[in-house]
Order: C-alpha cells, then sequence, then structure tokens
C-alpha cells in the first residue's frame, strides 16, 4: 500500500469551500442562524491530517428548546402539513436540484469532514442525496389510505388516511454524512412532519450548508432545524417530550440507550444499527470478478459502513483462490487524503475509532486469525490498511463484533446444505444485510429465503436505491427507511368510520 499525503488539503479545493470552511457556522433555528445560547463552539478535524479545518456552534440543550419550539409552531401551525402536496413535490424536487448545484461543494466538505475518496463522496453519496428527494419528491402526493369493507350493523362508510406523525427528531451517524440527511429528511418532508436534525459531532460541515439549500429552496421557517452537538444534544432531543418521533443511525448501543430513553412519552421511534453481514462465495460463480466486489463490500468508506459484509465465508474449493485475490487486491490499494485523485481509501473517522479498529485487530491476532494483508499504516491522521483475516471463528471478537473499519473476517465453507449455511449465516446478534454469490438460481433462492437480514443482494453488494426498503432484523434496528416502507415510519394511521343514515 502506498501511502500520500497532501500537505495542504485547503489549498486543492474550490475558492467557495475556501472560504465557507472560514465562516462562523451557526445553528439552524426557526430559519434563522444563531449562536449556541451559552456561546460554546466545537472545532471540526479533518480525520486524514488530525487537524481542525473548521469552526461550528455547540448547541446546549436550551438550543434544542428553542428548535422543538419552531419545528413544532411550524407543524401545529399547519406551515408544512397544509401545504399543497404538489408544493411539497416541487419543493423537494427543487432541493435535488440545488444539491447538484452544489455538489461539489459539498463534496469537497464531506470529503474533508469524513475522508473518503472525493469521487466516490460525489458520484455516490453526494447524487445518491439528490436521487433521494427526487425519489420522495414523488411520494409528497401519493400518500394514501384506504376504503374498509366492515361488517358492522347499519351502513358504513369507513377509510383510512395518514398523517405526518409530527415533530421528528433526526440523529445522525458520521459515515457518510451529506446522504444521511437525505435519507432522514426526504421521507419525512414528504411525509409532511417538520424536523430538528442533529448531524454527529464528528461531522457537521455538510449539514450547515444544506441550511443555505433551505433557505434558497424556500423551505418554510422551522420546517427544517439544525443542531449540531454531540450525544448529550442527541439525548436531549430524545427526551424532548414536544418530539413525537426519533429516527436514529448510529450504533446498536445507543439506539438501545434511545429506546429507554424514548418511553417517557412513549414517542416513535425508528433505528437503522449496525451489522455483521454475511458475504456467501460458491466456486460455480465468477471468482475473478467478484474479488474486488466481496473486497469493496467492506473496504467502502474505510470499512464504515453499517452494511460492510464484514463475515466473507468463501467455499472450501475457492477457498485459497479467493484470499490470495483478495489479499492481492487489498495490497494494491492506495491510502491517502480523499481529496488526492490516486486514493482508493481514506482515514477512519477519528483517533477514538482508530485506537478502536487497532485494538480489534489486535485481538483478533492474539485470538488465532491471521492476518494475510493490512494492519495499522503507522501515517500521519488515522489510517487503516486494508486488512484480511483468515481462518476466523466464530468465538473470536473480530467475529462477533462491528469493526466499523476496512477488516475482513474470512472463513471456510464446507457445505451446501441450505439449513447449515444459513445457520452459519444467522450467527450473529445483527440481520442488517447479506450477499450471496452463485450462479445457482435454486441455492440463491433458497439460502436467501433463511438468511435473516434486511437485504440480500445474490452477485452484488452494497447496491441501495431509494425504492428499497433498508432496515434490519434483529439487532439492526427497527423500521424500514427508504422505498414505500418509509412512508410507514413518518405517518400515522387514522381510521374514520362514519355510520350512515
Ligand atoms: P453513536 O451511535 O454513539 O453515534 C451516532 C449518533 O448518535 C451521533 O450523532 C451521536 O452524537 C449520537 N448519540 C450518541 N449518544 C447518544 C445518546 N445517548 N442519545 C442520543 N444520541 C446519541 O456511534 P459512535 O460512537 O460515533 O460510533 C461507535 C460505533 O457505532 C461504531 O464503531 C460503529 O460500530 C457504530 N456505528 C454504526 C453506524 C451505522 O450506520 N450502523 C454509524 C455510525 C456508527
Amino acid at each position: 500500500t502506498k501511502a500520500f499525503t497532501i500537505s495542504d488539503p485547503l489549498a486543492s479545493v474550490s475558492a467557495e469551500t475556501r472560504a465557507f470552511l472560514g465562516q462562523k457556522h451557526k445553528l439552524f433555528i426557526g430559519g434563522d442562524s444563531v449562536d449556541a445560547a451559552d456561546g460554546a463552539r466545537r472545532d471540526v478535524v479533518d480525520p486524514a491530517t488530525g487537524k481542525v479545518i473548521a469552526n461550528v456552534a455547540d448547541a446546549s440543550p436550551e438550543d434544542v428548546n428553542r428548535a422543538v419550539a419552531a419545528a413544532r409552531k411550524a407543524f401545529d401551525g399547519g406551515v408544512w402539513a397544509e401545504t399543497k402536496p404538489l408544493e411539497r413535490v416541487k419543493l423537494l424536487w427543487r432541493i435535488g436540484e440545488l444539491i447538484d448545484k452544489y455538489s461539489e461543494q459539498l463534496a469537497e466538505l464531506d470529503t474533508l469532514d469524513e475522508g473518503s475518496p472525493y469521487g466516490v463522496v460525489k458520484n455516490g453519496y453526494i447524487v445518491g442525496a439528490a436521487e433521494h428527494f427526487r425519489y420522495f419528491s414523488g411520494w409528497a402526493n401519493k400518500i394514501t389510505g384506504d376504503t374498509l369493507p366492515v361488517s358492522l350493523p347499519g351502513d358504513w362508510h369507513v377509510y383510512t388516511t395518514r398523517e405526518p406523525v409530527g415533530v421528528v427528531g433526526q440523529i445522525l451517524p458520521w459515515n457518510v454524512p451529506f446522504l444521511m440527511i437525505a435519507w432522514k429528511l426526504a421521507p419525512a418532508l414528504a411525509a409532511g412532519c417538520t424536523v430538528v436534525v442533529k448531524p454527529a459531532e464528528d461531522t457537521p460541515l455538510s449539514a450547515m450548508l444544506f441550511a443555505d439549500i433551505c433557505r434558497e429552496a424556500g423551505v418554510p421557517e422551522g420546517v427544517v432545524n439544525i443542531v449540531t452537538g454531540d450525544g448529550k444534544i442527541g439525548a436531549a432531543l430524545v427526551d424532548h417530550q414536544d418530539i413525537d418521533k426519533i429516527g436514529f443511525t448510529g450504533s446498536t448501543a445507543t439506539g438501545q440507550a434511545i429506546v429507554r430513553a424514548a418511553s417517557g412519552n412513549l414517542k416513535r421511534v425508528s433505528l437503522e444499527l449496525g451489522g455483521k453481514s454475511p458475504v456467501f462465495v460458491f466456486p460455480d460463480a465468477d471468482i475473478d470478478g467478484l474479488i474486488p466486489q466481496v473486497a469493496e463490500a467492506v473496504y467502502l468508506n474505510s470499512g464504515q459502513a453499517c452494511s460492510a459484509g464484514s463475515r466473507l465465508y468463501i467455499h472450501e474449493d475457492v477457498y485459497d483462490r479467493v484470499i490470495e485475490g483478495v489479499a492481492a487486491y487489498s495490497e494494491g490499494l492506495k491510502l491517502g487524503h480523499g481529496l488526492d485523485p490516486a486514493t482508493n481509501m481514506g482515514p477512519i473517522i477519528s483517533q477514538k475509532q482508530y485506537e478502536r479498529v487497532n485494538g480489534l485487530l489486535e485481538t483478533g491476532v492474539k485470538q488465532g486469525a491471521s492476518m494475510v494483508a493490512g494492519g495499522d499504516a503507522g501515517m500521519e491522521g488515522y489510517f487503516v490498511r486494508p486488512t484480511l483475516l483468515r481462518d476466523v471463528t466464530p468465538e473470536m471478537t473480530v467475529y462477533k463484533e462491528e469493526i466499523f473499519g476496512p477488516v475482513i473476517s474470512a472463513m471456510k465453507l464446507n457445505t451446501r446444505n441450505i439449513d447449515e449455511l444459513a445457520r452459519e449465516g444467522n450467527n450473529t446478534e445483527y440481520g442488517l444485510a447479506a450477499s450471496i454469490w452463485t450462479k445457482d438460481l435454486s441455492l440463491a433462492h433458497k439460502l436467501a429465503a433463511k438468511v435473516r437480514a434486511g437485504t440480500i443482494w445474490l452477485n452484488a453488494h452494497n447496491m441501495i436505491d431509494p425504492s428499497m426498503g433498508w432496515g434490519g432484523f434483529k439487532q439492526s434496528g427497527w423500521g424500514r427507511e427508504m422505498g414505500r416502507s418509509a412512508m410507514d415510519i413518518y405517518t400515522e394511521q387514522k381510521t374514520v368510520a362514519m355510520k350512515i343514515g
């Protein structure tokens, strides 16, 4: 792996982004940019250099109260829910167009803030965010109820409607900062909810630009509010009695804490949590073609993806061939700053996560896994090389825990028995995703039916579209974001039963 560092990454971004980084970023409440009530501020660090690149307001619980009050006023006052559906369609579409307009800046900000290669951020995540708003713009005037054929005595007209759930607190992770804004806000706004968003403390920058996009698009005051801060601010949202629902993406431990804390007013909760997704490789698949893809199933985003295919099950007939291929692919990837066009893989988000990933790697080797490629990169910034561990067993910590780093745990399969395969794949507390690589349709679909996960890819991994419901079985979460199912988690059903005559 060839190391590459840019001595002054800020010199290679656009003049607009440089100017933006220098601004005094504030909270976005009720359509206004405001300082935190106590004036507190927080530094933002580039994980590829460990250096401070910007500074944002750091909200206090009092600011959460102000933001929730603004969202409540916009919701109860009907500013948004009573906006004609076609107007909401147009507004969400306009946001999509503005994301296109600012795509270069958004991609530069996320690259600097999170570390992934610029090309992946711009062409994958920022384009994806714009498409997400366009997809959900289409839902804003297609939220319908039913008429019900009841058998009550007499004559009846019974129908259901779907109403926005209300004020939503959205708590975001740091791994794909701007795309997460789109995943959370587009369906909530389409449904007629108002929102208070809390970006992750490590990655607030693209959310600051999103505030400007909301203003330019003409989002009514108080419909979108943005508060920056750490877990305490997330917890203040979860505790808040005037919030109707929390949408959360992040760790399973924090998800569990949110469920406990949300019980106060029994607010609705949807959770998109961790994963330890299995990848099954069978000998009849296109082995040469799949090697880079099963490697990228983990290495995308330096392994910081909830759907990372981190447990790689390889059939014994092709085990050595796949191990060698993935090892060679791993060695060929270039680590570096995401703004460097030569970079294939960026850093881990923070010192804390970097230490955690290295600690888990050490434990894996101590417990008997062999490291075929990878390890600590020994570079400035928080870099871990793409790492392949072979001969991993289910007792090992690296098998059980979500590592959230570029680490593949490989195991040998010596069966084609569907029940045995499913038992292996399901041997985890998680159930977010899985992939199956084979040309045998019968095997693929029988195994897909038995693996307990929210999304199963056949001969692909990490391919996500706004129309595909997204979420997990077991401890990978509650509810499904995206697609038609996202409209369920942002609406309440009402039944109206009218006796006629
Ligand atoms: P986290 O779950 O603690 O943080 C995610 C978000 O929740 C952040 O915005 C954070 O400020 C907020 N938060 C933290 N504590 C909170 C609380 N008590 N109440 C409300 N909000 C709270 O994740 P992390 O500590 O940044 O990362 C730790 C691990 O989480 C990672 O190693 C990884 O395994 C997992 N993770 C998973 C995803 C995913 O997409 N599934 C994303 C990020 C992190």
